[in-house]
């Protein structure tokens, strides 16, 4: 297996990825935008968030989650005991639709390849999915947010096994305040999933029969298929 690249070469690689993509003509949203919003954080990260797409301030400021939504995420992240400086934060579209309408399949689909790219260089080991766009892309899968919500689950994304988390966007709490209680609940089981596995207990020693032990005769060997 290949060997971790450090931090520096992950910024690095990051940087001239984003550089890369600066003037991406991808799909219709190049048209409309103010800039690409790539994505921010720790290359070296073991936890990223992967939200929807850049609002109206992300879009001008080109940083993701810095409007109402991203107060809100980092109020959630403060409350575990964590910044956006010890995360990666992108989203799954990286231009604004106009009017922050939901994003269009052909428009994830001109857009996926970069966020898989960017999970390929940072391999995170918990992704954070933040409502039904980047939960449905990241699993595979059709199930919704209310569904899926606080339950972890396995994927293999950029070539790795990473553990997906998905949870309500935050921008969910915006408009149903109650909803900031199963956000705090579902953030508060960040922590121990991105604590370290305990080892696997070595296999306990397999001690050989002795030799004479396995030569059961016919008889007996039938006797003893009678004890199951
Ligand atoms: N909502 C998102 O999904 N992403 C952002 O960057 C901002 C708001």
């Amino acid at each position: 297996m290949a060997a971790a690249p450090d931090v520096l070469s992950r910024r690095a690689a990051l940087e001239a990825y984003a550089a890369e993509t600066a003037g991406c003509t991808q799909c219709r949203l190049a048209q409309g935008r103010t800039q690409v919003v790539f994505g921010v954080g720790d290359p070296d990260a073991d936890l990223m968030f992967v939200g929807e797409a850049p609002g109206f301030h992300e879009d001008k400021q080109g940083y993701p989650f810095v409007g109402s939504a991203g107060k809100l995420l980092d109020g959630l992240l403060e409350g575990i005991g964590l910044t956006r400086n010890d995360v990666y934060i992108a989203n799954v579209l990286m231009c604004r639709p106009p009017g922050n309408r939901d994003p269009q399949p052909d428009e994830i689909a001109a857009c996926e390849a970069h966020l898989f790219r960017k999970i390929e260089l940072i391999e995170p080991r918990l992704i954070a999915t933040l409502g039904n766009f980047a939960t449905k892309l990241l699993s595979g899968k059709p199930h919704g947010i209310t569904r899926v919500h606080g339950r972890p689950q396995e994927a293999t994304l950029g070539g790795r096994r990473v553990t997906l988390f998905p949870i309500y966007h935050p921008a969910a709490a915006l408009y149903t305040p109650a909803m900031l209680k199963t956000l705090q609940e579902d953030f508060a089981r960040i922590p121990a999933l991105l604590a370290p596995q305990e080892p696997a207990p070595a296999p306990a020693a397999v001690i050989p029969f002795p030799a004479v032990a396995t030569a059961v005769p016919a008889q007996a060997a039938d006797e003893q298929l009678g004890l199951f």
